[in-house]
């Protein structure tokens, strides 16, 4: 059975049905109440589970206050995190609502999906701070990588696999019960495969980087496909 931890519709319908049809189990992110009200119609089984956090890139464009009741109707909190490479939106401000996200997702014992780019460092004393289940995701610096795997992190391996010696370094440390697979999308596997992807190859994709993943862990399709399923299953805290 496969597993995406970490995907985004960007309102496709035909995505969404053949996350439906071949039962693989996603966390789909929303990064805005809009969005949130745009997947509540897309989803349509207990396999796809939404996370709500305002990313980043939008942190100027939200207060804590307004997202409230988001956060407090989905089950994952993300992906929620800092950036100082891919953004203009001031440090200052994403720093204020990604404490404010963290802190309520500690609080409400909520699980947590991280947008560490360029940030590796503070983002690290941050889980420190506020203790709880944390998936990493797309994780691409060569540096603190032990440093987070032994604060009991998750990880999903980023679809650039083979182009990134960061993530090839990360795909062979991550403990096996904290691997997980994701694409973040279509959009983002065109930027990651530098193609075109149709939406109809969603499914043939995520199974290649499976494929990738049991190269570079020297392991088995079939071995990784249950894996990562079963992390998953775990991260969200749901029992089969
Ligand atoms: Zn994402």
């Amino acid at each position: 059975m496969l597993s995406d931890a970490h995907c985004h519709l960007e309102g496709n319908e035909e995505l969404a049905l053949i996350q439906q049809s071949q039962q693989i189990l996603t966390i789909i992110n929303c990064d805005s109440p809009e969005e949130w009200e745009e997947n509540q119609h897309l989803i349509r089984t207990e396999d796809q589970i939404l996370s709500f956090g305002i990313h980043p890139w939008k942190a100027s464009d939200y207060s804590f206050e307004e997202v409230i009741p988001y956060l407090r109707q989905a089950r994952i909190i993300g992906e929620i995190g800092l950036d100082n490479v891919w953004t203009t939106v001031p440090m200052s401000r994403q720093r204020q609502l990604f404490d404010q996200q963290l802190a309520f997702a500690a609080a409400n014992k909520k699980p947590v999906v991280l947008h560490t780019k360029g940030c590796e460092k503070e983002i690290l004393s941050s889980i420190r701070a506020y203790p709880n289940k944390y998936l990493i995701h797309w994780y691409s610096s060569i540096d603190y990588q032990q440093e987070y795997i032994d604060e009991g992190c998750y990880f999903t391996i980023g679809i650039d696999l083979e182009d990134h010696p960061a993530v090839q370094k990360l795909v062979k440390a991550v403990p096996s019960n904290r691997l997980l697979l994701e694409t973040d999308g279509v959009g983002a596997m065109e930027w990651a495969l530098k193609r075109t992807v149709s939406v109809e190859n969603y499914a043939d994709l995520l199974r290649t980087h499976l494929q990738h993943i049991a190269k570079w862990r020297n392991s088995s399709e079939e071995l990784i496909e249950k894996t990562t399923y079963q992390n998953l299953m775990a991260f969200i805290g749901q029992k089969k």
